[in-house]
């Protein structure tokens, strides 16, 4: 190949979870500011990137499937690269079985990243930046510099010091490393700065932000991060249970700008079930977790996940889970189908269950929930709330207000507006997970 004269340009498809989102917004920073240039398609790139989720089979599957995808439609010239989770966990394994990926770069070998793409483009960068720097920590400091929506993540910790059995990523993404808070706060104000209202702080753990380094808690981190100039709304995700205190739910429900939404990681009511996962609590102990919630934010949306089909769960516990559900009565609600992962105690569980029960049961909560958050979502009618609009999709105004995450829950759909305007709505309407609202004024 000769030497390029421009910039090569770089596609880079994300999967998984919107801390694999923050990842991909850093390593695209990283790539700019190393004076690559971003393709406008996977057909047009000189390199073409997957960033995979390996969490479970299915997004194993959904990760090769892609690759494979990507590799039909690239052009022949192209590189083409597999980083995130699956890079780092099955690196040897993929090398051998994708003999059309070009590389194989795993989490802990991001700092190498540019280096490994400039030599397969036999490409000299101009720019010398920060991203030259062989140290993890530039996958903070990098980011791509125009957002191109109203909100971003912000990944505060990395790795996870809990030891769920059916878990693999303590794994491959280590014990918990906690930023500092200068350091997320400062990635905060970058992001406001250039547009970002809405940030969602994400970690495995996210509630535990901060016991591994002592500096500062997550109490201590939302009260700094939401008082950022130019930052309208701070939303978290991934809360443990157990590390949910009365101090966080006090903060959380009086500063007017973090969401009252609490996503939740309850994964099943079962106590039984619960203790074989090495997770602590009960339904009752979640039953109580939400009524202080409720008591302290009455209007609080609630999101939650659960594994369907973890080792010995028994009809009786399909029952519990049901009218778990029905008594709480959750905005909003994910069910994962359980999935063998290598290594991980539950994976040797005697009492595995054949996939057409669990596939089954699924099926039966999900129908179940689903009546739910629609109930929810026709009780907002008549509300006056704050939301903003996040694009304008062939013609139709379409926004969110504290209640719906982006990409996760249902929407707000507005007579009109513009990206990245904030407005306050009527609801006039709704099913299913969204609704119709109109603008009565700004917000
Ligand atoms: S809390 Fe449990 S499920 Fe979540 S990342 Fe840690 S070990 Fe995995």
């Amino acid at each position: 190949m000769t030497q390029p004269t421009e910039a090569p340009t770089v596609w880079l498809t994300t999967l998984g979870c919107a801390k694999n989102e923050v990842d991909s917004d850093k390593i695209l920073g990283m790539l700019a500011a190393a004076g690559y240039a971003m393709a406008q398609a996977p057909g047009s790139a000189d390199v073409v990137m997957v960033n995979t989720c390996a969490f479970i089979e299915a997004a194993r599957q959904e990760s090769i499937d892609t690759i494979l995808d990507l590799a039909d439609h690239k052009r022949e010239d192209a590189s083409l690269v597999v980083v995130g989770c699956m890079a780092q966990r099955y690196e040897s394994e993929l090398a051998e079985a994708l003999p059309e990926a070009d590389a194989i770069i795993g989490l802990d070998r991001y700092p190498e990243l540019v280096d490994r793409l400039d030599a397969l483009r036999k490409w000299t960068p101009i720019t010398i930046g920060p991203a030259r720097r062989s140290h993890m920590d530039i996958l903070y400091e990098t980011r791509r510099p125009t957002p191109s929506t109203p909100w971003a993540y912000v990944k505060v910790a990395e790795g996870c010091d809990k030891m769920c059995t059916f878990c693999a990523i303590p794994q491959f993404r280590g014990k918990q490393r906690s930023r500092a808070p200068h350091n997320i706060r400062d990635e905060a104000a970058k992001l406001a700065a250039a547009g970002v209202a809405e940030i969602g702080l994400v970690a495995q753990d996210l509630a535990a932000y901060g016991r591994d380094t002592g500096d500062g808690d997550i109490v201590s981190l939302i009260r700094s991060v939401s008082a950022v100039d130019g930052l309208r709304r701070l939303r978290l995700f991934y809360l443990y249970p157990k590390e949910i205190r009365p101090a966080l739910i006090e903060e959380m429900t009086s500063n007017d700008r973090i969401a009252d939404y609490f996503d939740l990681s309850l994964q099943h009511s079962s106590a039984r079930l619960l203790r074989a996962m090495r997770r602590p609590g009960s339904g009752d102990r979640h039953r109580d977790l939400i009524e202080s919630i409720r008591d302290a934010a009455p209007d609080a949306a609630l999101r939650s996940s659960f594994i369907v089909g973890f080792p010995g769960e028994t009809d009786d516990d399909v029952d519990d889970l049901a009218s778990f559900l029905g008594d709480v009565r959750l905005d909003w609600a994910g069910f994962f189908l359980y999935s063998p992962e290598e290594g991980t105690p539950a994976a040797t569980m005697s009492d595995q269950l054949p996939e057409e029960v669990k596939a089954e049961r699924l099926r039966y909560l999900q129908a179940l929930q689903d009546d739910i958050t629609t109930e929810a979502t026709i009780a907002q009618v008549g509300r006056t709330l704050s939301v903003v609009v996040d694009q304008v999709e062939a013609g139709q105004p379409v926004a969110r207000s504290y209640r719906e995450a982006p990409e996760i829950d249902g929407v707000v759909l507005l007579d009109r507006g513009e990206p990245g305007e904030w407005l306050t709505v009527e609801i006039t309407g709704g099913y299913g997970t969204d609704v119709n609202a109109i603008v009565v004024g700004p917000a």
